[in-house]
């Protein structure tokens, strides 16, 4: 199965861009996934094929018709989420990433200017996502960012040797530092553990590092390991990130 990637968007010039490059890139050449970039404009039903109008109630900016992106996104819709790119969301998760990379693939939905009337998700069954805490100029960037996550899980995207697991958030945990050759650089040594051989040894510092890390880095991420360790001891994985609802 391909994993089909839509995008619904005003630049469609944008893609696939930086996903046309590196594992990604190679990726698409080789078929392992599908990227189809729709104009939203040509949804647009009056002479001035225009997409946006002016805030009810007032204020600075445009917003994106309802009218137009739903028939945009009717257009393409078959069993595959469909998810808009926005800032007022829970901020996308590894394991919503994990269970997209999954599935059929995704209709990815950019806003721009003032972002979305919000009937569009009264009227459509639409997964809002944002990408981080932080506000874009559209939603573009956030779906070359969910799409690289997404396909870079995809079987025989990645070598062998980065299936992923050890990775920072899947256990939770950030993960921990690596270091390669020079052995000295500016002075400075690798840590010794990791030139012993002791695989036993390395493991235990890794994990030591990752947790000291994220205790360190995202105290948020840390709260949430210690809380899910005391409910389940086995150590499991988190399972539900609060991604869905
Ligand atoms: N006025 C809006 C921001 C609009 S930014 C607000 O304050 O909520 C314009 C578009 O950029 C949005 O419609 C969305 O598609 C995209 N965007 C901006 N920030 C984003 C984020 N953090 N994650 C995902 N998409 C974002």
């Amino acid at each position: 199965m391909t994993f089909a990637a839509t995008v619904l968007t005003l630049y469609p010039e944008m893609f696939p861009g930086p996903l046309g490059v590196s594992l990604a890139g190679r990726a698409l050449r080789e078929g392992r996934w599908s990227l189809n970039a729709v104009q939203i404009r040509d949804f647009a039903t009056d002479r001035h094929r225009s997409v946006d109008d002016t805030p009810a109630g007032g204020g600075a900016g445009m917003v994106l018709r309802a009218d137009v992106v739903a028939a945009a996104i009717d257009s393409v819709a078959d069993d595959r989420p469909v998810l808009a790119m926005t800032p007022r969301a829970r901020p996308l998760t590894q394991a919503r990433v994990r269970d997209l990379a999954a599935g059929p693939g995704a209709v990815v939905l950019c806003g721009r200017f003032e972002g979305f009337d919000e009937r569009l998700f009264e009227g459509r069954a639409i997964e809002p996502v944002s990408i981080g805490d932080y506000v874009l100029s559209g939603g573009e960037m956030g779906a070359l960012v969910l799409l690289d996550a997404c396909v870079r899980l995809l079987p025989g995207v990645m070598g062998a040797a980065s299936s992923g697991i050890e990775e920072s958030f899947e256990s939770g945990l950030l993960e921990y530092p690596q270091y390669t050759r020079p052995a000295i650089w500016e002075g400075r040594t690798i840590p010794e553990v990791l030139r012993s051989g002791d695989h036993a040894r390395i493991a235990a510092w890794r994990k030591h590092r990752a947790e000291a890390d994220t205790r360190l880095w995202r105290p948020d991420l840390w709260e949430r390991h210690v809380d899910t360790r005391v409910q389940s001891p086995s150590g499991a994985h988190d399972k539900d990130e609060g991604q869905k609802t």
